[in-house]
């Protein structure tokens, strides 16, 4: 699984802490001259001029400094995370580290609270951010945010299919006109639409088109700041979306899917993403030749208001 969240390039003078992060470990250097702690990491101690220094692994516990919330995200691909709680933390040895805090509620943030380090593998190559916790939460200090663990988590955290389903029969007029709806069910399971599979979809569709291809160019000239899914592949990726409904429709010989009376794609789904999907049953009509049914399908970015796909399915039961 890929992401396109920029992540952070390890310098000959850095990659030591970040190395510390993928094992779990906080290691910062401390002044051997004159015991100053350094942050960030830099060849002489800002405080003696003296360049011996030694890295050390602390503890990482220390106090939030100040934070701000971001309502918009920062870039396309941190959608999924809203709002971001980022932070500025001081660390016990009297550092401080920006950062992000993670399993707080916005209502439970304080300045000046105690907190601990959180070890968050973003990249399926270890690659692991320093994240911030309240001391007192009872947290794993190691926590897997790749796209494909997160998916996987909400994979178990899923509603179990609807034990109960309402039985309607499709020739019933009534019943089935009592589907229609303006509520929408809940979500269905997540997946990821990461790099890999977009360029599979553009090998397959001929439309490599570099908007969704070329994560460097489309960084920087793309208007959503980074590639984004082709529409028509989130749209067909409703087939990997299993959304839990509280009725099923019974007694046809045949079912035909007639396509769409609507299909928009009103907002990107940048590479990285995770994506959702609900339905509302929108229609029902009695046709000579059976019960022709439209169905809202609504996909989103997972964290996301707005639609990245909206599908009014059209499907005839005969
Ligand atoms: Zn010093």
């Amino acid at each position: 699984m890929s992401t396109n969240k920029p992540l952070p390039t390890p310098t000959e003078i850095s990659a030591p802490f970040w190395n510390g992060l993928k094992e779990g470990r906080l290691t910062i250097p401390q002044c051997t001259s004159c015991g100053h702690w350094i942050f960030f990491p830099r060849r002489h101690c800002d405080k003696c001029w003296s360049q011996d220094l030694t890295w050390k692994t602390v503890k990482g516990t220390g106090t939030l400094y100040t934070y701000t919330l971001t309502r918009i995200p920062t870039l396309p691909d941190f959608a999924d995370e809203m709002p971001q709680k980022m932070a500025v933390v001081e660390l016990d040895e009297g550092v401080r580290i920006n950062t992000t805090l993670v399993g707080v509620d916005e209502a439970e943030i304080q300045v000046g609270m105690r907190v601990k380090p959180v070890f968050d593998t973003v990249k399926s190559d270890g690659t692991a951010l320093l994240r911030f916790t309240a001391a007192d939460k009872d947290m794993a200090e190691r926590i897997d945010s790749t796209p494909a663990a997160l998916a996987a988590a909400a994979e178990a955290a899923a509603a179990a299919p609807v034990a109960d389903k309402r039985q309607v029969r499709f020739d019933d007029e009534a019943a089935m006109k009592s589907l229609v709806s303006e509520t929408y069910s809940a979500w269905s399971n997540q997946i990821v639409v990461d790099q890999a599979l977009i360029d599979e979809f553009a090998k397959l569709s001929g439309d490599d088109y570099w908007i969704h291809t070329d994560p460097e160019r489309a960084r920087k000239q793309s208007p959503f700041g980074g590639t984004i899914a082709h529409g028509a592949l989130v749209q067909v990726l409703q087939s990997r979306l299993r959304i839990p409904l509280d009725y099923e429709v019974v007694g046809f010989n045949n079912m035909v899917n007639y396509g769409s009376d609507r299909l928009r794609f009103p907002a990107p789904v940048p590479a990285g993403s995770r994506i959702h999907a609900r339905t509302r049953v929108k229609a029902v009509e009695k046709l000579p030749k059976g019960m022709q049914l439209t169905m809202e399908i609504v996909t989103h970015v997972v964290g996301s208001e707005r639609p990245s796909v909206i599908n009014d399915l059209v499907i005839l039961y005969m």
